[in-house]
C-alpha cells in the first residue's frame, strides 16, 4: 500500500496504526507536499519524515516539489479559509499524484496520513479520494485513527518520539491567515540575503534537527527544550553619507526612536563613534576585525556575521540589554542619515541540549 505522507507528526502515528491493523501488508511512504512553503520548511518536514520512516522500517519516496504547479492549482482560492475550497484542491492535487504513483508502482491501494490530522476534514479527504479512485482505478483506504482517544495518543507519541511539531498547515496562504489572526510577525517569510541563520528561524530549526540525527547515529543522548526570548528582524535599513547610500551592516537589535534620523558623530572613543541622535553608534571594519576575519564591507553585507559574533560586538560596544543602533561602515563619517525599519518581539525557540554522558 502506498501511503501519502504530509508530516512526521501525522505519519509516525498513522503508520504505527496501519502496521498494527495490516500486519502482512508492505507499506511504501510517499512524501509529496508541494504546498509547503517556504522550501526550507519543506526540507525540515522531509528530514523528520525520513527519520520517522527509518525508525519504522518503511521505505520512503520523495515526490516532486512542483510548487509552481500547486500555486496554479489554487489560483483564485488564496483567501479561502482552512477546510475550504483551497484545501479541497490541495487534497485533490496531492492525492491524485499519490494515486498515480501507486499505479505506476503496481500498488492497488493507497491512503494518506492527512486522515489523522485533527485539523483536516476527513469527509473532504474522502470525497477527493472518491473522484480520484474513479479516474485512476485504484482504491483509497480510509482509516479513522483519530477517534476513541487516537488524537490524544498521537500527541503523546509525537512528544515521546521528539518529532518536529510544526505550527502551521503548510501553505503560504494558510500561514498568512494564521499569523494575522495571532497578530504576530510572519517571520517564516524573512530570510536575510547574507544567509545568516537567525534565531527561531526555519534555518535554525533545520540545522538543529540535522544535528540531532547525527547525535542519534552516534548514540549520544539529548533533549529538545523550548526557551522564551526577545527576537529581532531587520526589515529594511540603509545609511547615507553626503546623500549617497553607502555600504553598511546594521547589527541586530538596532532600533531608532523613529525609523529615520539625521545625525553627526560627536566623539570617537576606543574605535566607537557616538552620534548626537538616538544613541547611534558607528564602528568601522577594523573594529569588527577584532572579533572575526572579514576582508571588506562587500563581504560583510553579502555574507553577514554569525549571530553570536554580532552579539559579542554589541556587548562590547554598548553592554547588556542594548537596543541602540550599531552600524558598521567602511569608515566613521562626520555626518550621516540613517533609516532602520525593524521589529523586536517575544518569541519561543527550541534548543538542543546534549545530556551529560557521565551523569
Ligand atoms: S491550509 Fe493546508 S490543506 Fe489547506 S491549502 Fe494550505 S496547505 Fe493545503
Amino acid at each position: 500500500m502506498l501511503v501519502h505522507i504530509c508530516c512526521s507528526v501525522d505519519s509516525h502515528f498513522f503508520l504505527q496504526k496501519l502496521k498494527e491493523k495490516y500486519p502482512n501488508e508492505k507499506f511504501i511512504g510517499f512524501f509529496y507536499d508541494p504546498n509547503i512553503h517556504p522550501y526550507s520548511e519543506y526540507r525540515l518536514r522531509l528530514l523528520d519524515v525520513q527519520r520517522s520512516c527509518k525508525k519504522l522500517g518503511i521505505p520512503l519516496i520523495e515526490g516532486e516539489y512542483d510548487y509552481e504547479s500547486w500555486l496554479r492549482a489554487v489560483r483564485g482560492l488564496e483567501n479561502e479559509p482552512e477546510k475550504g475550497e483551497r484545501c479541497r484542491v490541495c487534497f485533490d492535487k496531492r492525492l491524485e499524484v499519490a494515486a498515480k504513483r501507486a499505479k505506476e508502482l503496481g500498488e492497488q491501494r493507497y491512503t494518506t496520513t492527512l486522515l489523522v490530522s485533527p485539523l483536516k476534514s476527513q469527509e473532504q479527504l474522502r470525497q477527493s479520494a472518491k473522484r480520484i479512485d474513479e479516474k485512476f482505478g485504484v482504491k483509497f483506504v480510509f482509516e479513522d485513527f483519530r477517534s476513541f482517544g487516537g488524537t490524544q495518543l498521537q500527541a503523546k507519541v509525537s512528544k515521546e518520539e521528539k518529532l518536529y511539531r510544526q505550527d502551521y498547515c503548510g501553505c503560504l496562504f494558510g500561514l498568512m491567515q494564521q499569523r494575522v489572526k495571532q497578530e504576530v510577525i510572519m517571520d517564516e517569510m524573512i530570510a536575510p540575503i547574507t544567509r545568516q541563520i537567525l534565531p527561531a528561524s526555519i534555518e535554525e530549526r533545520l540545522a538543529m534537527y540535522q544535528k540531532r540525527m547525527e547525535l542519534e547515529e552516534k548514540g549520544i543522548e539529548y533533549s529538545i527544550v523550548r526557551r522564551r526570548f526577545l527576537n529581532y528582524r531587520l526589515l529594511r535599513g540603509f545609511v547615507k553619507v553626503e546623500k549617497e547610500v553607502v555600504p553598511s551592516f546594521i547589527l541586530s537589535y538596532s532600533h531608532l526612536r523613529r525609523d529615520y534620523a539625521k545625525a553627526r558623530i560627536e566623539e570617537i572613543i576606543d574605535g566607537v563613534g557616538y552620534a548626537n541622535r538616538d544613541e547611534i553608534r558607528i564602528v568601522d571594519l577594523a573594529f569588527v576585525q577584532k572579533f572575526i576575519e572579514v576582508q571588506s564591507m562587500h563581504q560583510l553585507y553579502f555574507e553577514g556575521l554569525p549571530f553570536v559574533i554580532e552579539q559579542k560586538i554589541r556587548q562590547e560596544v554598548d553592554g547588556e540589554y542594548s537596543l541602540s543602533p550599531i552600524v558598521v561602515l567602511d569608515k566613521i563619517p562626520n555626518r550621516f542619515e540613517i533609516y532602520i525599519y525593524a521589529l523586536s518581539y517575544k518569541d519561543v525557540e527550541e534548543k538542543l541540549i546534549i545530556k551529560d554522558q557521565d551523569a
